[in-house]
Formats: C-alpha cells, structure tokens, sequence
C-alpha cells in the first residue's frame, strides 16, 4: 500500500471505519474514497458496482455493517442478518470483479461458539453452538469470513479477514437501549451524576466477563494487517486483558465522577459468561495495542460529552 495507492473505507462514518480512515489521514495517505450510506446503500448490489468501476480502489477496509448491543441483536435478526449479509457479499464480490488487490474484512468476537475454550483460539470457528443473544450477526460475519476464505481459494485473492474484540471509542452509538454496555454505561452514569439519582442500573447479573479496545487501536491494528498479513486464515485482535461487568462499571462511575449504588437487573440477559480473545497470533506479528481502558474510557467520555446535545433530545 503506497500513500497514493486509492484505499476505499466502506463504512468511513461508524466507529471503526472512521477511526481507519484517521489512521490513513495520519499516515499521509492522500487517495482514500469514501462513501455515506446516503450516498452509497451498499445493500444494493447494482449502486455498488456502480462505485467500483467508477473508483476502481486497489484497497478496501470493510468496515461497513449494521452493528448493536445485546438487546439490539435480539429485537431486530432480520435486519442484523440481512443487512450484513447483502453489505458484505457486495463489496466483496464488487471487490473480486474489479480486481482490488487486498481487502481487509472485519469480522467480530461473537463468531466463535459460545463455550469454546478461552481464552478463544481463531480455531474454534464453527466448533459449536452460537451465543444465541446475537446468533444473527455472528452469522452474517461468519458468512462474510467464508466468503473472503472462498474468494482466496478459488481466485487467489487476497481477501483476508481480522476479528476485533468488543470495541468503543469516538463515534460510538450512546443510544440507551440498544448501545453496547460501555456507551450505554457511560451514558446512563453521566445522566445519574447529572439528576443527582441515588443508584444506576446495569442489565444482569454484573459477572459476564469482557475485553474492551479502543477504536483507534483497532484501526492501527487493521493498518498493521493490511501490509503484514496475507493468510486467508481469520486473526483475532483484541488486547489480552479483561473485566467484568462490575468492574467496568466501577470505572465509568471513576471517570464520569459518580457516587452512587450499582445495582443489578437481572431480567436482562447477561449473554456470554466470558469472551477474551487469543490475540497471541497478532502479538507475534509485533502488534500490541496503546490504549488502556481508564484512558480510553475517559477519550470515550469526552467524545460522549461533545455530543451530549443529539443525546439530550
Ligand atoms: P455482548 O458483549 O455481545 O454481550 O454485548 P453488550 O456490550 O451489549 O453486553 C455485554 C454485557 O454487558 C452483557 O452481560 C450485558 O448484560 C451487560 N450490560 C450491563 N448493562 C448494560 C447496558 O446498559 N447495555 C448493554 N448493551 N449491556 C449491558
């Protein structure tokens, strides 16, 4: 990938593929094209043909996908699974026909089966049973994994596929009921701090155990991965460390500065009981991640507090 090289982010508004497309402002690379979904519904197979041939990118982030936390996954499957589903078989096949030199899909943690071994080991794809609380997305990833597997194999490209481990950071959704916990959390412990409320309520039972990364440390990682990483084989990134959900709930209370209870809802579903990535492969390569959780919660909060207007509505 030179610096004029043209790199095509699909998804360049969500979390990750902002950050990815930062990471390359950052490094000077001056010929990325992106799109809006407004612009481009990369649901429709015609409009992204149509983008390909005009643009002709030699790199592709796919970081386009309908993402959502636990509650999300489970009130909208069809949208999870179809959306994604039609989003990902596009570019990538868009990809093959107008012959993209290397794309990078981004998959998720939730593709491994819910009790495989931890911490999860990228052989443990289709070894078992899903996480039922988000089986849509998982599927729509696992399918997206196999189709760049697929295209490798039978045309030789080079099609490879990264899984990030659960991720926050700027851009993230703070939408109370369907936000992942971290952003949910910070919001909800900020507007308690503000209404002076005596305890917060965090869904199940606070034991779930979970790895956090910072979108731009996954962003550096994906960068990384475009110009190391050939194998058709899935590589996870995460950052080896992990928390419960009580723990992390005792550290937004820290950073958004609130005193209150914590208590605990357990009609809500706790999902899997733990999810740590083997990220050994990617630290062998010579990656590590930069951002610890106590700073990125407090970039997290910040970028929560510049948009605190949207939210207040
Ligand atoms: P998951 O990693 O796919 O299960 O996705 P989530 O980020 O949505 O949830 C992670 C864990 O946090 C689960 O055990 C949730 O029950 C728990 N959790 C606690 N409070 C919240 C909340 O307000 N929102 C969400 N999404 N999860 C919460």
């Amino acid at each position: 990938m030179n610096k004029d090289s043209k790199i095509y982010v699909a998804g360049y508004r969500g979390m990750v593929g902002s950050a990815i497309y930062r990471k390359l402002q950052r490094e000077g690379h001056a010929n990325v094209v992106v799109s809006s979904s407004a612009e481009l519904d990369l649901r429709n197979t015609i409009a992204v043909n149509e983008f390909f041939k005009e643009h002709e990118p030699e790199y592709v982030f796919l970081a386009a996908a309908k993402v959502g936390g636990i509650l999300a996954n489970n009130i909208y499957p069809a949208d999870f699974l179809y959306d994604n589903l039609m989003i990902q078989s596009n570019v990538i096949e868009a990809s093959y026909r107008y012959n993209v030199e290397k794309l990078l899909f981004l998959g998720s943690s939730c593709i491994y089966p819910k009790f495989a071994p931890q911490p999860l080991q990228e052989e443990s794809l289709l070894s078992g049973y899903l996480e039922p609380t988000n089986e849509a997305y998982a599927i729509a990833k696992i399918a997206g994994i196999k189709l760049c597997q697929a295209y490798h194999k039978q045309y030789g490209k080079r099609f490879i596929s990264v899984m990030p481990t659960n991720l926050y950071g700027i851009g993230d959704n703070y939408h109370s009921e369907n936000a992942h916990v971290l952003p949910a959390l910070l919001r909800r412990f900020h507007e308690a701090r503000e209404n002076h409320l005596e305890e917060v309520t965090v869904w199940g039972s606070g034991t779930p155990l979970r790895e956090f990364m910072f979108a731009d440390d996954l962003a550096e990682a994906c960068y990384f991965l475009m110009q190391r990483y050939e194998k058709p084989e899935i590589i996870n990134v995460g950052t080896g460390e992990e928390v419960s959900i009580l723990e992390l709930a005792h550290l937004i209370a820290d950073v958004v500065g609130y005193n209150g209870r914590i208590g605990f809802d357990r009609t809500k579903p706790d999902g899997t009981p733990r999810k740590l990535l083997d990220s050994s492969r990617l630290h062998t390569l010579g990656f590590h991640h930069q951002t610890s959780l106590k700073e990125g919660i407090n970039l997290a909060y910040q970028d929560f507090m510049s948009k605190i207007a949207v939210y207040a509505k």
